[in-house]
């Protein structure tokens, strides 16, 4: 079906007091298995494609782009096209061009001020065009000219007044908040603060967004989307669903080359690991 846009995913999400899920496209067959995971849990789902699979796929945000968004309309499920963790401001407006309803823009190397600056000017970009932003706040309190710390690093909180206050200064759509998840984790044990968790979707008026939910348990992300979480963005699971079935396969058959034979079981594998985040959501 056509693409849907991922502002209208969230909105609705959030009304139903549900979870919307964006998963991290690096090849095709991620793409894929997105696609299939979602329409056999019968949910909507958000393919994004981050700056650093931009940069392995060569900089050139067209083909991947590309194809994720062919796999996305040849679907009979509702699925929107996210571009996520942009710093390069040539990669964010390579975004409309390209089909992304929404962008994530990263400025969180910055320092406070700058990062807000930067980020009013994304979204002012934005919003002209339809585009759906979002960004990334951890702690903000530091001193003057020394940039927040990053909200997936360990042990790092985002502040609710400070988080409300930077999403009135910027206007951004969507904040992605740090409340204990932490990126690239692989196996599920993070634990999350569900006291701040449900303190900042009641200080901030835009919908709360969580990265690294690869690392958090299936009860802990329920807990979050009934404290006020909405965007959860998987990663890393899809890989070691993807990488597991590869080495297993290598392992097991030393002469093997077609890389078909790998890349089926792989694709099912990451299909199996969409369907069961869709599952935790609603
Ligand atoms: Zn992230």
């Amino acid at each position: 079906m056509p693409l849907v846009s991922t502002g209208e995913l969230v909105a609705r999400a959030r009304a139903a007091g549900h979870g919307v899920a964006a998963f991290n496209v690096i090849t095709l067959e991620h793409a894929e298995a997105i696609a299939l995971g979602a329409e056999r849990a019968g949910s909507p789902a958000i393919l994004q494609i981050s700056e650093n699979a931009v940069k392995f796929h060569g900089g050139g945000l067209s083909a991947i782009a590309a194809a994720t968004a062919a796999v996305a309309r040849a679907s009979s499920a509702s699925l929107a096209l996210h571009l996520d963790h942009v710093t390069d401001a040539e990669l964010l407006r390579a975004a409309h061009p390209a089909g992304f309803s929404s962008v994530m823009f990263d400025a969180s190397k910055l320092s406070y001020g700058e990062n807000v600056k930067a980020t009013a000017e994304a979204v002012r970009w934005g919003h002209e065009r339809g585009i759906w932003v979002e960004a990334e706040l951890g702690e903000v309190g530091g001193k003057e000219g020394e940039p927040p710390l990053d909200a997936h690093a360990p042990g790092v909180r985002t502040d609710p007044a400070e988080a409300a206050a930077y999403v009135r200064d910027t206007g951004v759509d969507a904040l992605a908040v740090a409340v204990g998840s932490s990126h690239a984790m692989t196996e599920r044990t993070a634990t999350l603060d569900h006291e701040l968790i449900a303190s900042l979707a009641s200080a901030v008026p835009a919908p709360l967004v969580l990265h690294g939910s690869s690392g958090v348990p299936d009860e802990e992300i329920r807990r979050a989307i009934a404290s006020g979480m909405v965007k959860i963005n998987v990663g890393t699971a899809l890989n070691t669903a993807f990488t597991g079935e590869v080495r297993a396969y290598l392992a097991a058959h030393e002469q093997g080359v077609d890389p078909r034979k790998y890349l089926a079981p792989a694709r099912e594998a990451m299909a199996g690991t969409v369907a069961g985040f869709l599952g935790l959501l609603t």
